[in-house]
């Protein structure tokens, strides 16, 4: 096909970590019988190329031409180094960060939307529904849609619904429809408005209200923005550009990765193809994700199959997880309100090939504000963990050591987040 923009170094394939996993991953299970699930039980949610992606143990995946076109409007993105955030901090060691706010929606999400869209669209759906929590995730399979010419309906968490009207607004351009979640347009929806009118949401409610109306409609399937293994195979053109862009630079390797964790996409995707090379090639690459201590799912949650959404639809993952239950306090940071992790970064973080630290928001925000008046760049209120993280390591860093910070998207939309921590 004509190619819209030309560019030779978008990655040609996907990269998965399941095919270099010491262990295998442990595989998601029916919620019923609780037998490890089969792809005909996804059928009526995914279409079956992303549910064979799902399940695949194959290193690279072919990444389909006119998705590979989509993604040289912006990809790759930008590998830059942070030398005024360095000076700043009086550090030897060279900072890194690699940016994903240079793509139409603000963040890394739309690696992942465009294939799903498309894949689901190559299966003649014409109709996709989905949860959003900041709205990231909304917006950019909004955009998604509108580029491959399909609907998109979203549930967004209440509290951000409330407090972030412009990605909804963003969505509305988009050609979306845009609900509060809970909502009254569902089952689940009414069941939990039932229980408590004033709640403020979670990303596990509006899951099933999108599942639910998924499931209902022949023409529509469901789309998640993270946790499955198919958007940590998306996300990977993150990490295979960074090898790319770390070699120009003349760098042997990265010694630290620092990433933002919410249901673990953009830490999946940069670190992943690193963790791979340490595996295959004895690269010594650390990787530290960076959650909020307000919902600590991996310092503090246990690990074990827990469901993904509040009632209980979707398939039992084995994850760590703060209980499917769990409604985190509405923090700044919506995009890592989530009960979940993960799986593949749960079983690296299980095998020692990841670390995690928990970040308190006031931190988060003063490196967020750090690294704006350093770089120029606002960064997501989700990436300034990641900031925080490798701001807070720079410090006793010795000196020559290449840190790279995942900066996951911009905070450009997310600006009222920022008020009372600009002082
Ligand atoms: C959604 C979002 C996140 C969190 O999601 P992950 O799947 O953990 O990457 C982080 N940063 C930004 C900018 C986001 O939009």
């Amino acid at each position: 096909m004509d190619r819209e923009v030309i560019n030779s170094s978008v990655p040609s394939h996907w990269y998965n970590l399941n095919a270099d996993f010491p262990e295998p991953l442990p595989p998601a299970l029916h919620p019923g019988t609780r037998e490890p699930l089969g792809p005909e039980d996804l059928a009526p949610l995914f279409p079956m190329a992303l549910i064979m992606q799902e399940v695949s143990t194959e290193r690279y995946i072919e990444i389909p031409d006119e998705v590979r076109s989509i993604y040289a409007k912006w990809r790759p993105s930008p590998l830059l180094r942070a030398r005024r955030l360095e000076q700043a901090l009086g550090t030897e060691a060279r900072i890194y960060y690699k940016y994903e706010g240079v793509s139409p929606a603000g963040s890394h999400k739309p690696n992942t939307a465009i294939p799903q869209a498309w894949y689901n669209r190559e299966e003649g759906i014409t109709r996709l529904t989905t949860e959003t929590g900041a709205g990231q995730w909304g917006a950019s399979l909004a955009l998604a849609c509108a580029l491959l010419g399909m609907t998109c309906e979203v549930w967004q968490v209440r509290s951000s619904y409330d407090s972030k009207p412009y990605r909804r607004q963003q969505m509305e351009v988009y050609g979306s429809a845009c609900h509060p979640s809970p909502s009254d347009l569902t089952e689940s929806g009414r069941a939990m408005l039932a229980k408590d009118p004033d709640t403020p949401g979670s990303l596990g409610m509006a899951i099933s209200e999108a599942v639910e109306v998924a499931a209902n409609d022949p023409q529509a399937h469901y789309s998640l923005g993270s946790v499955l293994n198919h958007v940590m195979l998306h996300q990977s053109v993150i990490g295979q550009e960074l090898l790319v862009q770390l070699e120009t630079a003349g760098e042997a390797q990265a010694d630290m990765v620092f990433g933002c964790v919410g249901g673990g996409s953009n830490l999946g995707g940069l670190s992943f193809p690193l963790i791979g090379q340490n595996l295959r090639e004895g690269t010594t690459t650390e990787v530290v994700a960076c959650e909020p201590s307000a919902c600590p799912t991996i310092t503090e949650g246990e690990y074990r199959y827990d469901f993904g959404d509040v009632a209980g639809l979707t398939p039992l993952l084995k994850m760590h997880t703060l209980g499917s239950d769990f409604v985190p306090p509405p923090i700044h940071a919506g995009g890592l309100r989530y009960h979940g992790m993960a799986p593949m970064v749960s079983h690296a973080v299980n095998l020692g090939l990841m670390s995690a630290i928990a970040v308190d928001q006031d931190d988060a925000f003063a490196a967020g504000v750090q690294f704006a008046r350093t770089e120029g760049i606002i960064p997501a209120p989700e990436s300034t963990h990641a900031v925080a993280g490798a701001v807070e390591y720079a410090k006793r860093a010795a000196a020559d050591e290449v840190i790279v910070i995942g900066l996951s998207g911009n905070g450009v939309l997310d600006l009222p987040a920022y008020q009372g921590y600009t002082g």
